[in-house]
């Protein structure tokens, strides 16, 4: 021991030293005897040194420390060269392997449904996107984490295993070179060192001791250095485990959260060093701590510092071998050897099946790590994974139990790697032939299900486990994962191994076999409901392996046979109670029978009887394979048929009773079962089997003697043979039910012949019948069909293999979903009785199918179609049908005789067809024509039948009857036929009788029926009547004629007004038009009552709501201030980054009623609980008519009637020219400024005269030229209007409401032009004309807020005003200059222009009267305005003309052409360089064009709306040459703009010099990104790609910009800019005013301001947001061909853009509807409002 550690130090010297150079290290290795004890002690000093600061390491250098003295020389060591070189020569030859990508949760799989051996077949994205699947049918999974890639395991795929990087022998790597890429030393290092290095980690890994290291590990002096770790749970909520954190270390919150969001991570973390007491007094206080918030305490140890450190070594190394592995097979194979070699003398396991056993005890990271070891090694090389395999197969009762018992979640636990072992054929027949793996698995179920056996040892769920059973079901997995591809070739071994299986399995059956039993409850309602869901989800989780099982049996003759009488005995043992039970006689109709007294009603009834199903299903497969026959020969005697049929009968009875409701008082639990007993999850291995069992029955027994205990079991035998001895109603409905209960299933028993070995049918056509029965309920989607059909175990249901057979699709619009229609030819199969409909769906699909045969004009009977021929061991089956005695009461009852009837019918008539009569040994004509033999009245069926039709309650059943009769008909001429020969004419003849007689009584029936059809028509028209008032007066009016008809109206104007010619159609100056005003009454959506609008009357209201937007911004995300408190918004930056839009949804009410509604909702939410829906603080509220959300009121103000006499106007042109005009304004506004600066307030005289007499130009002069006196608005609209305009202040601001701020009348005017803008833009957008296609909403929107706008003035101080006014003249006004006026580029002039508009009368205010200009003075204000600042424009667009931009225009010498030249040398002289481009006239010509049309459509829409002047006919139609003439004659523009300039050459001359020279426009133009250039780009959503995985592809590279960890993210795509957020993760959260928001919310304040649209690319669902709390989905403009979106990819279809649906989403935003869209669906989603978007 003393040598020892002195050779230690030796060692440890030489070590250190050599630690600089790896070489060496390596090489001192090298003359070590043993490496193990070398390599230990090297590690032993090493390892404490660099992970000694567990608490805050620095990883950098931990990972640099570790590489350069361990894993370097270790490289070192096994190449004996340098490892970078040897890697990279690896590296090159790597050749063909399994891709093996690990998947991590939230990542995309892919499985080809063409392709692929089973569902568990994925690829990565990668390899998919580089194989042969992309084109074929595959399937889009998101993974839980933790399966891995099966590219290149040829066992996974039919074709195309391969993808392009994986493929064989793939670039320039040949075979041999890529075998054999290492020499003997290397691969003889490699058998040195792996065994070694697997050997220290699983040691560490398994090290339990928390105190101490292994001896050989324990060289230095030991300190004194503990943590406290703390382990991850899944009991624990995070915020539990913060909490916890919080107050036993007494830390901050931010501490806390770093420990939580690790602990979650990577599943423990040392929370806090220092020594052993210490740490245990920590531990000790967490766990009391998160004991007080939930139950358990959290899992805290306390361990030694170098037990960590060596711990986390270990799992470094892991992945460091992990690498190495990669790049060579040899590698693997060593490794691999290494960890199943046993230790020569020790009774341990090898060091593999160790860590296996070692996985539940594990924590997160270290299993994560482990397990990838596994996929890297094992699984990589087939050989290993199967001895792996066994390996685990050895262990598997074991490590489910673990499991079973362990917290943790499935993807992370060994067991897991189940599905990759046995779903590969050949290992899963190995592992059945060598470890009898079926039988493994079923003990394994038999040993962890025992404690839910009751002590009649059957199942009972009662008070389970959720969690618990669900990892029990884990295992019922694996029994699926073994059985998933049935053997092709049989060894004796497998039978024999096989057969074990089964038996094995039939005892988990037999625990089951009538497992939960009921009894009715009569008196009381049972108190509580029983939990009915653990035992139908082991029915659904068992659906598929029993079916599997019994494929597996029917492989051949022998098996089944075998296989039958194991089933068969396990059957009758589980019937002993019957058996012994005591027997009483029926007799009925002279017929005896004699059976167990048993009452479904009153004994025990269970509806679990798989053992008995399985018996159905391998005997229907044993008729399949016509082997019945050979029965005999294993079940010699006692079959006894009437024990196996005893309980499914039951089974049918008792839900027959839970119809007839007799079951009641058993509460839900009782009516879920029945549920889903006929549920396609559940119905073929429940409730088709037990109708198979009847059949079974039926073919086995004696027709009369089954017949009597079916009346028997459903406790009808009394009801048939005494008359009902009660007047009790009830009673009766419930004998009626039942009757027609029992009925059903007869016909069933008789006619449902569509399974495989029941009847001649193929498995497609019982598909399609399906299908065809489905359709004809109603045209289906896809989703719809697919989810009402059964799945096979490959989770396929064989749809789309037969639908085009029997339907057409039919495309989805622009919403709804693409649908399959039913073939016309399809509708005969269509039979009413159709075992799988529900009651509703059977009275849906009669009624659908009645109503098109009338629609036909078809008559309405609804026969049975021929029903396919039985196999023979079912033949006698239809000897049922010779037995039809009843009396029937109720119209069901006689449908179904009917039905009954129809069927014996048509059987009998298919059986004469086939073959001559005498071996025709079914007789139903006969038997029918005599009915009952025991009734005393020798009337035939015929005679009842023809009867019937007379008896008027029957009407509906009427064209039944016929074709009935008619059957009777052809069947007796068959019959007849065949004995004596019957002219086929005469046959015919009667026929035609027939059809007259029928053709009769159809007129007759028409008759009646449009006498119904008037009086209903006569009901309907009063009730319409009293309807139309309501709805003409509401909804209709607004939201069925969406689109305004303009023409309409311009035309109706014209006829109110005749004289109107193309002359008055202009709005500006002295030739202005007349205003077209009409009376305005409107009705009040709450009060219904009626108003005229006019000034002086009480305030009518728009409801509306105002929103920033960034529709128009040409700069998306452009930094916001997030409260506006010192913005100045007089001027708009050209760049429209934020506008203040107004919307209405175009309802009126009176301003009372609104506040009245108003208050009223504050009132009503004040009591709510939740108020999520809106904000009423910032006066949301829900329109009462449409349910928008909205969040003020626009007041309706009527338009001011204006006239010009025109005389008057043209001589005042010739006085007031432009010079003149401005001079006039500059007077008055120095007048102002004198009068304001001095403070004095003289006396004005005033001056009404309107004539041009005075004309000095001084302060009054501008009153001169016309005035009048200033419109009296009402009290309550004043209100209106100030409340409005402050709402849009405070909104477009973000600021707190101040009606007295002096910006409010500046939003006023900025929303004015922004939503003329965006409507402008969205016209333009769509194609449509400028006036002839707005909403009626859009119109009513603007009318209204335009003449606020005019009103809204008035409300303010004029001063204020003026102020305002003066810095906007003061851009287009030589010698007007304040001090902050913006250089022209930098201006949206349009909002000039409007503001400009609006706020000039304020120049006509004084302080004794309020005046305003006349409409002569305003329409040359507004003539002049408009021009100057167009001028201003244009130079702004020739300013900015992109000369690199191609226009599509001849060149073309026009005057206007030279005309732009020529003013371009003009303003060019200005510039010294930069605006030095010499674009040619024509082209200058065009750009300007082009680029001012917006401007000028904005233009003609606002003073349209502000003046009541009608447009031009061209401005209604869309052409585009006829609009710019248009819109210049109505704006009053040349056509040739730059006729303006040379108008007023001499106005504008300096004014064009100081635009052009102002330092700050050189500035813009020099920095051309951020040029603003017209016309402005439109917005439009981001391109997405056709194909919806090129986005999953773009999602996987996507990495959350502030963790590296890349697990669980949720890759959000920005619709408006392209931007991929991190969402829903604390990573990337963000705190804005102290509040924490999502990446995805923070995002949305900057590109949208508050209003964005994302899609959540893995789960294919679009989201609208708006503010911090709201958001709401949207369905995904990605359709799968069948027309039908796929949220959360549930379906996994391939996917492409739907291009109309995308543009839908684009309008959405471009009307400014998200925030509409979000109300209505939170509106009609309440229930399932819970998300927290703010953490989006
Ligand atoms: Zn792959
Ligand atoms: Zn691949
Ligand atoms: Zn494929
Ligand atoms: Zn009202
Ligand atoms: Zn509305
Ligand atoms: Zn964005
Ligand atoms: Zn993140």
């Amino acid at each position: 021991m003393a040598d020892e550690e002195a050779e230690g130090a030796e060692r440890m010297e030489v070590s250190t030293e050599l630690s600089q150079a790896p070489q060496r290290q390596a090489s001192w290795w090298d003359q070590q005897v043993d490496f193990y004890t070398a390599f230990l002690h090297h590690l032993a000093q090493l390892v404490p040194e660099i992970y000694f600061a567990e608490m805050d390491p620095d990883l950098e250098k931990q990972e640099e420390n570790v590489q350069l003295s361990i894993f370097t020389p270790l490289e070192w060591y096994l190449f004996g060269e340098d490892p970078d070189i040897c890697l990279e020569k690896l590296k090159q030859s790597a050749a063909f392997q399994l891709c093996g990508k690990v998947f991590k949760s939230g990542e995309t799989t892919y499985s080809c449904r063409d392709c692929a051996i089973d569902p568990t077949c994925v690829l990565c994205m990668d390899c998919f996107q580089n194989s042969v699947h992309k084109n074929h049918r595959y399937k889009m999974h998101t993974s839980t984490g933790g399966g891995f890639c099966d590219c290149g395991d040829t066992e996974a795929w039919k074709t195309g295993p391969f993808c392009i990087n994986h493929e064989p022998g793939r670039a320039d790597t040949t075979k041999e070179n890529s075998h054999c890429p290492l020499n003997e030393e290397v691969i003889a290092q490699a058998r040195k060192i792996f065994p070694s290095v697997i050997k220290y980690i699983v040691e560490m890994t398994i090290w339990e001791e928390e105190k101490q290291l292994p001896t050989e590990l324990q060289i230095r002096e030991k300190n004194e250095r503990y943590y406290c770790v703390l382990f991850n749970d899944e009991h624990h909520s995070y915020d539990h485990v913060i909490y916890s954190l919080q107050r036993a270390l007494d830390c901050e919150l931010a501490e806390a959260q770093l420990h939580t969001t690790a602990i979650d991570k990577e599943g423990r973390r040392a929370v806090k060093a220092g020594t052993y007491a210490a740490c245990q007094e920590a531990k000790e206080d967490i766990k009391s701590h998160s004991e007080n918030v939930s139950q358990h305490p959290l899992h805290v140890e306390v361990l030694y510092s170098e037990v960590m450190a060596h711990q986390k070594f270990a799992l470094r190394l892991g992945s460091w071998i992990n690498k190495i592995m990669s790049y060579s097979s040899d590698f693997r194979q060593i490794f691999c050897q290494a960890c199943l070699t046993e230790e020569p003398d020790s009774e341990n396991p090898c060091l593999i099946s160790r860590l296996m056993l070692w996985d539940a005890k594990l924590y997160k990271g270290a299993r994560k790590i482990l397990h990838e070891l596994i996929f890297s090694s094992f699984f990589m090389e087939m050989e290993y994974k199967k001895l792996f395999a066994m390996e685990f197969v050895k262990y598997y009762k074991q490590l489910q139990k673990e499991y079973i018992s362990d917290d943790h979640d499935r993807s992370i636990s060994i067991t897991a790697l189940s599905v990759q072992m046995f779903t590969v054929p050949t290992l899963a027949r190995h592992l059945i032939e060598e470890q009898n793996v079926i039988s493994v698995i079923t003990e394994t179920l038999l040993e962890v299900l025992p404690e839910y056996l009751d002590r009649n040892n059957k199942f009972n769920f009662q008070g389970y486990s959720q969690d618990k059973l669900g990892r029990v079901y884990a295992v019922i997995c694996d029994l699926k994962y073994i059985l998933i591809s049935k053997p092709t070739v049989w060894t004796e071994r497998l039978r024999i191994q096989f057969l074990e299986g089964f038996r094995s399995f039939l005892k988990i059956l037999t625990c089951m076999q009538g497992m939960e039993e009921i009894r009715r409850q009569v008196g009381q309602h049972i108190e509580v409901d029983p939990d009915w869901e653990a035992a139908i989800a082991i029915q659904m989780q068992l659906k598929n392996i029993l079916l599997m099982f019994q494929e597996w049996c029917a492989c051949d003759e022998e098996l089944l046979l075998v296989a039958y009488k194991e089933c068969h005995k396990a059957v009758i043992r589980c019937s002993t109670s019957f058996i012994t039970g005591i027997k009483t006689v029926v007799q009925l109709c002279g017929h005896t029978l004699e059976t167990k007294s048993y009452r479904v009603s009153e004994d025990l009834v269970s509806i679990h009887l798989p053992l008995s199903r399985t018996l159905a299903g391998l005997h229907v497969r044993l008729s399949r394979l016509g082997a019945v026959s050979r029965l005999h020969e294993f079940i010699p005697f006692d079959f006894q048929v009437e024990v196996l049929v005893e309980y499914p009968l039951r089974c049918l009875v008792l839900v027959a009773q839970v119809v007839a409701e007799m079951w009641r008082r058993n509460g839900l639990s009782l009516i879920s079962q029945v549920f889903y007993y006929q549920d396609v999850k559940c119905r073929e291995e429940m409730y088709d089997k037990d109708i198979i069992m009847l059949q079974i029955g039926a073919s086995l027994m004696d027709p009369n003697k089954f017949l009597l205990l079916i009346l028997q079991r459903y406790e009808l035998a009394d009801a048939f043979t005494k008359t009902i001895p009660t007047k009790d109603q009830d009673l009766i409905k419930q004998y009626n039910t039942l009757i027609e209960e029992m009925l059903q299933v007869l016909i069933y028993v008789v006619g449902e012949r569509y399974i495989p070995g029941v009847g001649n049918v193929t498995k497609e056509e019982v598909t399609m019948r399906e299908i065809v029965h489905l359709l004809c309920i109603e045209p289906m989607p896809h989703s719809a069909i697919a989810r009402n059909l059964p799945e096979n175990e490959n989770n396929e249901t064989g749809l789309e293999n037969v639908i085009n057979k029997v339907a057409t699709f039919k495309k989805p619009g622009v919403s709804g979903h693409g649908v399959y229609e039913l073939k016309d030819e399809s509708l005969k199969d269509f039979n009413m009785y159709f075992y799988h409909y529900s009651k509703t769906q059977h009275s849906k699909a009669e009624h659908m199918q009645k109503k098109r045969r009338k629609q036909e004009n078809k008559d309405e009977a609804l026969p049975p179609p021929p029903p396919p021929e039985f196999c023979p061991a079912f033949s006698k089956v239809v000897n049922l049908l010779s037995y039809t005695d009843s009396n029937f009461w109720t119209e069901g009852m006689l449908q179904m005789a009917f039905h009954i009837l129809a069927l014996g019918l048509l059987e009998e008539k298919q059986q004469l067809q086939k073959a001559p009569e005498e071996e025709v040994t079914f007789d139903f004509y006969h038997k029918a024509s005599r009915l009952g033999s025991s009734a005393t009245n020798a009337q035939n069926i015929q005679m009842l039948l023809e009867k019937l039709k007379g008896i008027p309650q029957l009407e509906g059943q009427k064209d039944m009857i016929t074709w009935i009769l008619q059957m009777f008909d052809i069947v007796k001429r068959l019959r007849e036929k065949s004995c004596l020969i019957v002219a086929t004419t005469s046959g015919l003849d009667s026929i035609k009788n027939d059809e007259i007689t029928h053709d009769k009584e159809k007129a007759e029936r028409k008759r009646k029926a449009e006498a119904a059809r008037l009086h209903r028509q006569k009901i309907m028209a009063q009730m319409s009547a009293l309807q139309k008032n309501f709805i003409e007066t509401h909804k209709l009016m607004y939201d069925t004629t969406s689109e305004m008809t303009g023409k309409e109206d311009s035309i109706m104007e014209e006829e109110s007004t005749p004289a109107i010619s193309d002359y008055c159609k202009i709005a500006l100056g002295p030739k202005r038009g007349p205003t077209i005003t009409e009376k305005e009454v409107l009705t009040c959506i709450l009060c219904q009552e009626e108003q005229e609008v006019k000034i002086e009357n009480n305030a009518m209201v728009l409801a509306a709501c105002v929103q920033k937007s960034t529709a128009l911004t040409q700069h998306r995300g452009k930094p916001v201030e997030l409260s506006g408190e010192t913005l100045d918004p007089l001027f708009m930056d050209p760049d429209l980054a934020y506008g203040t839009y107004t919307g209405s949804c175009g309802h009126v009410m009176h301003a009372v009623c609104w506040q009245k509604y108003f208050e009223a909702v504050q009132l009503s939410s004040q009591q709510r609980v939740h108020v999520d829906l809106f904000d009423l603080e910032s006066g949301e509220y829900l329109c009462p008519l449409c349910k928008s959300l909205c969040n003020t009121v626009i007041p309706i103000i009527p338009l001011q009637p204006q006239k010009i006499n025109s005389e008057n106007a043209e001589a005042l042109a010739q006085l007031l020219t432009l010079a003149r005009w401005i001079q006039t304004v500059l007077a008055r506004i120095s007048g102002y400024k004198m009068k304001h600066t001095k403070g004095e307030n003289p006396v004005i005289p005033i001056l009404f005269d309107q004539g041009m007499g005075d004309s000095t130009l001084e302060f009054h002069s501008i009153l001169s030229f016309g005035v009048q006196s200033l419109i009296k608005y009402s009290n309550s609209i004043k209100e209106m209007v100030i409340l409005f305009a402050t709402t849009v202040y405070r909104i477009g601001l973000k600021v707190p409401p101040d009606e007295m701020d002096p910006r409010v009348p500046m939003m006023t005017w900025s929303t004015c032009a922004f939503t003329i803008q965006a409507i402008e833009n969205l016209l333009g957008d769509e194609g449509k004309p400028l006036f002839g296609a707005l909403q009626n909403r859009q119109h009513n929107g603007l009318k209204a807020l335009m003449q606020f706008a005019v009103a809204q003035r008035v409300t303010c101080s004029q001063v204020l005003i003026q102020k305002h006014l003066v810095r906007l003249l003061s851009v287009v006004l030589p010698n007007l200059r304040s001090e902050d006026t913006p250089c022209l580029l930098s201006i949206d002039l349009f909002h000039v222009l409007v503001g400009a508009v609006l706020a000039f009368p304020a120049l006509y205010w004084d302080d004794t009267v309020n005046l305003q200009p006349s409409s002569i003075s305003s329409a040359y204000n507004q003539l002049y305005l408009f021009h100057l600042i167009t001028m201003a424009h244009i130079l702004q667009i020739l300013l900015t003309i992109d000369t690199g931009l191609s226009l599509s225009q001849v060149e073309e010498d026009s005057e206007e052409a030279r005309c732009a030249s020529s003013f371009f040398e003009e303003i060019s002289q200005y510039f010294s360089s930069c605006a030095g481009h010499d674009a040619p006239g024509w082209y200058l010509w065009a750009a300007l064009k082009n680029g001012i049309i917006p401007y000028l459509r904005c233009a003609a829409l606002f003073f349209h709306y502000v003046l009541g002047v009608t447009p031009p006919e061209e401005l209604f139609t869309n052409s585009a040459e006829g609009e710019y003439n248009a819109l210049c004659s109505y704006l009053s523009l040349p056509t040739n703009l730059f006729l303006l300039f040379q108008e007023y050459w001499d106005t504008v001359k300096p004014l064009l010099h100081r635009w052009c020279t102002d330092p700050a426009l050189l500035n813009c133009l020099q920095q051309k990104s951020s040029l603003v250039r017209y016309p402005r780009k439109r917005n439009s959503l981001i391109e997405l790609p056709d194909d919806y995985s090129c986005l999953l592809n773009q999602a996987s590279h996507f990495r959350c910009p502030r963790s590296a960890d890349d697990e669980r993210k949720h890759p959000v795509l920005c619709l408006f800019c392209g931007a991929i957020l991190c969402s829903q993760n604390i990573c990337c959260q963000e705190v804005v005013n102290g509040e924490e928001i999502g990446a995805c919310i923070f995002h949305a304040l900057h590109c949208g301001a508050g209003v964005c649209i994302f899609l959540k690319i893995r789960e294919c669902r679009v989201v609208l947001v708006e503010g911090k709390a709201r958001g709401c989905a949207y369905p995904a403009p990605y359709l799968d061909e069948y027309g039908e979106t796929d949220p959360g990819l549930k379906r996994g279809n391939p996917l492409h853009l739907s291009r109309e649906r995308y543009r839908k989403l684009h309008l959405v935003w471009q009307q400014h509807c998200i925030i509409e869209e979000i109300a209505r669906s939170q509106e009609t989603n309440q229930m399932l409002f819970g998300f927290n978007w703010q953490l989006l």
